[in-house]
């Protein structure tokens, strides 16, 4: 047997598989998808079986044999590990990254480095050497001790890590490279009972460790009572723990135990030493919601466009056929009953359902929802859980004990066999976009996995995005990609709150300077006289900055870009990062000569300092990044807030998806702008998804809601077109923006961005890649014509200018972005410029990283 293994060496020259022969005794074990240990010039490497073969082309003497197989059973599925060379690919990362990605941080493999004397060095050779002193300790060091980790021999000498190097160099030490998992199982000491045995401990898994603690050796439990009565009666907390034991005749874990009967570790000790209970340790699950009692939800009867939109879906899942549908529902439609009783009947055909939710909206209360209907079928997989928590979930799902999977992002990678439905709710979020490699997007995941097991999709949101609404729309002569399904009310006919858009500028002209204008400054007062409360949105995210006058709500823009300059402090300029464009910072207002210009950033706690100041005795909570650092704070929180301990809940976006607080009544947006003014080509697309997903908080329930949207930019459309609820409206004035300066949906981008220390070398760089993409487009635009298929090709290079965060860690960068139409062409010319660079780049230790399909040109 062969296999080809892809080893975990993120490089260019190693981004392929590699032979290995399966020595006899892992026959059986390899199998395509497992994680194996295989040599690697001088070390063991960690690498993933990609095929299995009973020939090879390879001199089977010349191949090297796998060492080890890591797991029992493949962590991996042949299906993943088609899906990772399919990533590899079409985002022009190395594939062991993406089968990584796949996988629970607790499996990425950790290499230890080890030291021993070589065979000079313990042979006692070196003696013909002149030795220093400090290298005779060393070497002493190492021959008492076989081998020891570089840590604990860098630890042993410090003073001597140059003199060890130099070592190694001159052959006396010898380095060799240990791997392990980034974590175990986590085991717990339990105390067993006399007759009772580890299978009868119900929930978890058992496991012979083979640690310490004596198998009990006594009969029935009766025994546990003499004993007691037979110890004497200074031992009376012993006696307890017999008694204890006695009556309840089930293992226990040890911690409980000494929790439940205020007894000391030494005391239950004591007892297994004697050999009167049983002492040892028990492989346990973490279940992050084991306290939490989840209570039975039974399904609703729909609505008739619940019952329209579930029919569709229910139809594909019947056929078993492949399909993705974009669900447009407005805030409140009843969208989750609808996911909920698809996921269902994927149930009932014996298969399984994976619900992808942008990580902030995946609340308690969220996950409530779906344990509520499925129990114990359902695992959540999140970054706020503990990597063991996180690795425990990812094993009930290789087990066959869990079929339905919420979770963020990576969650889409789950390797469940019998996939019949993927659900990904707020599909417009940013966040389904990895930023770093593997930088794929869970949506084309999704698509890509449902194709394969003839699967359906449905992406859902209030707010689709402009590339999903477009693939909606057929192209000529075809299907269109994706189906598009509606709901336009909210259930039990509750109206959409009223939006005002608050003009900002009068307020400042009628010599109100606060950061809340009079009409929301009179709302909160009567939220807090009616008891009810308040959500409040300061939206701040990137990096940039913009620069506006306060009196006219001028903002400076690109006059090439349409986008708007970013303020560089250092250099008091302002920018534009997609072309290069640079002018002086203004003075004055180029609109309207006033001089109140700002520098927009504000932060969340500034606006919760504002109101203490304005409603003294105001209860605030306050969500950001700073405030929910803390695992758990996020949720204590929304609890906190749930149970009306505060009057106004504030933060950045994390306040405005997905909550559902029955006493709600105002949302207030305290600048629109913020997220209008970024430089990105979807600023207005992120700031009408914003306004509308936080117009939704309000009056989900019984009581009215009503919003204030606060802008120094009251007639852009986003801002119009959200505060009307009117999606439709929005795309119509977005989408010939987008068409006519050449952004997504009507092309597609490909972000390229160069790193290097020295900024020279990176710019020449930057610019030879550059005069090649542009060189290789070209030809290849010309060869496509010439075909005269009539394909729609096309390619742009824009740049290279300055990256928006110019230096990272010492890293200056630049980018290009590559525009582009037509099919694969365009990533397989920017793979073949990376491969005619990689030797340059590799020697100058300057990096190139792409994007494909970026969701931010930073
Ligand atoms: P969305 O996700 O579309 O914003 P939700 O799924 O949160 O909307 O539904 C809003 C509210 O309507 C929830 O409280 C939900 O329980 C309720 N709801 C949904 N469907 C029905 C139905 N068919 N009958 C009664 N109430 C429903
Ligand atoms: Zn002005
Ligand atoms: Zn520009």
């Amino acid at each position: 047997m062969f296999a080809k293994v892809i080893v975990d060496v993120p490089a260019k020259q190693t981004n392929r598989a590699f032979d290995y022969s399966v020595p006899p005794s892992l026959q059986g074990w390899v199998e395509v998808g497992s994680r194996v240990g295989v040599p690697f010039g001088p070390r063991v490497l960690q690498g993933f079986v990609v095929e299995l073969h009973e020939t090879t082309t390879v001199d089977p003497k010349r191949l090297k044999a796998i060492r080890h197989v890591l797991d029992a059973a493949p962590p991996l599925t042949e299906e993943l590990v088609q899906l990772g060379h399919w990533m590899s690919s079409t985002y022009l990362c190395h594939e062991v990254t993406a089968l990584q990605a796949m996988l629970p941080g607790a499996l990425k493999a950790k290499y230890e480095r080890f030291v021993q004397a070589s065979e000079a060095g313990s042979a006692g050779r070196t003696e013909l050497l002149l030795l220093l002193p400090a290298q005779e300790n060393i070497l002493n060091y190492l021959r008492s001790k076989g081998k020891a980790k570089m840590e604990d021999l860098l630890d042993a000498f410090p003073e001597d890590g140059g003199l060890i190097r130099q070592m190694l160099d001159e052959g006396q030490l010898v380095e060799t490279q240990g791997m392990k998992d980034r974590l175990a199982t986590k085991k717990a000491l339990t105390v067993f009972p006399p007759g009772a045995h580890e299978a009868s401990e119900a929930a978890t898994e058992t496991h012979d460790a083979g640690t310490s603690g004596n198998a009990p050796g006594l009969g029935g439990s009766a025994d546990l009572l003499a004993i007691a009565e037979e110890l004497p009666a200074r031992s009376h907390k012993q006696k307890e723990v017999l008694r204890y034991l006695h009556e309840n005749p089930r293992p226990i874990r040890l911690t409980e135990l000494m929790d439940k009967l205020q007894v000391g570790a030494g005391t239950v000790k004591g007892l297994a030493d004697k050999g009167w209970i049983g002492l040892r340790e028990v492989e346990v699950m973490r279940d992050p919601y084991a306290n939490r009692h989840f209570e039975e939800t039974k399904p609703l009867p729909l609505t008739p466009e619940q019952q329209s939109v579930y029919d569709d879906i229910a139809a594909t899942l019947d056929s078993r056929s492949h399909q993705v549908y974009l669900l447009q529902g407005v805030t409140g439609s009843g969208k989750t009953e609808v996911y909920l009783q698809a996921i269902s009947r994927c149930l009932e055909q014996g298969r399984e359902a994976i619900v992808l939710v942008p990580e902030i909206s995946l609340t308690p209360q969220m996950v409530e929802r779906f344990k509520g209907r499925f129990g114990d079928e359902v695992a959540v997989m999140h970054s706020r859980l503990s990597l063991g928590e996180r690795y425990d979930e990812w094993r009930k799902i290789m087990r066959r004990q869990v079929r339905v999977v919420i979770g963020a992002r990576s969650a889409v990678f789950v390797p469940f066999r019998q996939l019949g439905l993927i659900i990904i709710d707020e599909e417009h979020e940013s966040s389904y976009k990895q930023e770093e490699s593997p930088k794929y997007h869970a949506r084309d995941i999704a698509a890509w996995r449902a194709r394969y097991n003839g699967a359906a999709v449905v992406l859902g949101s209030a707010t689709p995005s402009l590339e999903s609404i477009q693939k909606t729309k057929a192209a000529p002569g075809g299907k269109p990609e994706y189906k598009l399904l509606k709901m336009k009310s909210r259930v039990a006919g509750r109206p959409l709150p009223p939006v005002h858009i608050v003009d900002m500028r009068e307020e400042l002209r009628s010599g109100n300077r606060s950061m809340f204008s009079r009409l929301l400054h009179r709302g909160l007062e009567e939220r807090l006289l009616k008891g009810e409360q308040t959500v409040l949105l300061l939206n701040r995210r990137g990096y940039a900055t913009f620069v506006m006058c306060r009196t006219c709500g001028y903002v400076a823009g690109c006059p090439h870009c349409d986008i708007s300059l970013t303020y560089h402090q250092v250099s008091r300029t302002l920018r534009c990062h997609y072309c290069g464009y640079a002018e002086r910072q203004m003075e004055l207002c180029p609109d309207c000569g006033s001089e109140h210009i700002r520098h927009f950033g504000t932060g969340t706690q500034r606006v919760e300092e504002e109101l203490v100041k304005l409603f003294p005795g105001i209860r605030v909570i306050r969500m950001d990044v700073d405030t929910t650092t803390e695992k758990g704070s996020h949720e204590k929180w929304l609890t906190m807030f749930r149970n009306k301990q505060a009057d106004v809940l504030l933060g950045t976006q994390m306040v405005a998806k997905g909550l559902d607080f029955p006493d709600v009544t105002l949302v207030g947006v305290i600048a629109a702008d913020t997220v209008l003014n970024l430089p990105d080509f979807r600023s207005a697309e992120r700031t009408f998804q914003l306004l509308t997903q936080v117009a939704g908080r309000a009056g989900r329930h019984q009581l009215p809601g009503e919003v204030f949207v606060q802008t120094y930019t009251p007639e852009h459309y986003s801002v119009i077109t959200a505060s009307r609820h009117d999606y439709e409206g929005f795309v119509e004035e977005e989408l010939p923006h987008r068409r006519k300066l050449g952004y997504p949906p009507y092309c597609r981008l490909i972000l390229i961005t160069l790193t290097h220390e020295q900024v020279p070398l990176l710019v020449r760089t930057a610019e030879a890649v550059a005069q090649r993409l542009r060189e290789l487009g070209a030809a290849e635009q010309e060869n496509v014509f010439a075909s005269g298929t009539g394909e729609d090709f096309f390619m742009n290079v824009l740049g290279p200018v300055a990256s928006p965060i110019p230096r990272i860690k010492d890293r200056y960068r630049f980018q290009c972005v590559v525009k582009y139409r037509g099919e694969a062409s365009a990533s397989r010319i920017v793979a073949k410029v990376l491969d005619e660079f990689a030797e340059r780049t590799t020697k100058d230790k300057l990096t190139i990283s792409v994007d494909v399909d970026p969701q931010m040109l930073m």
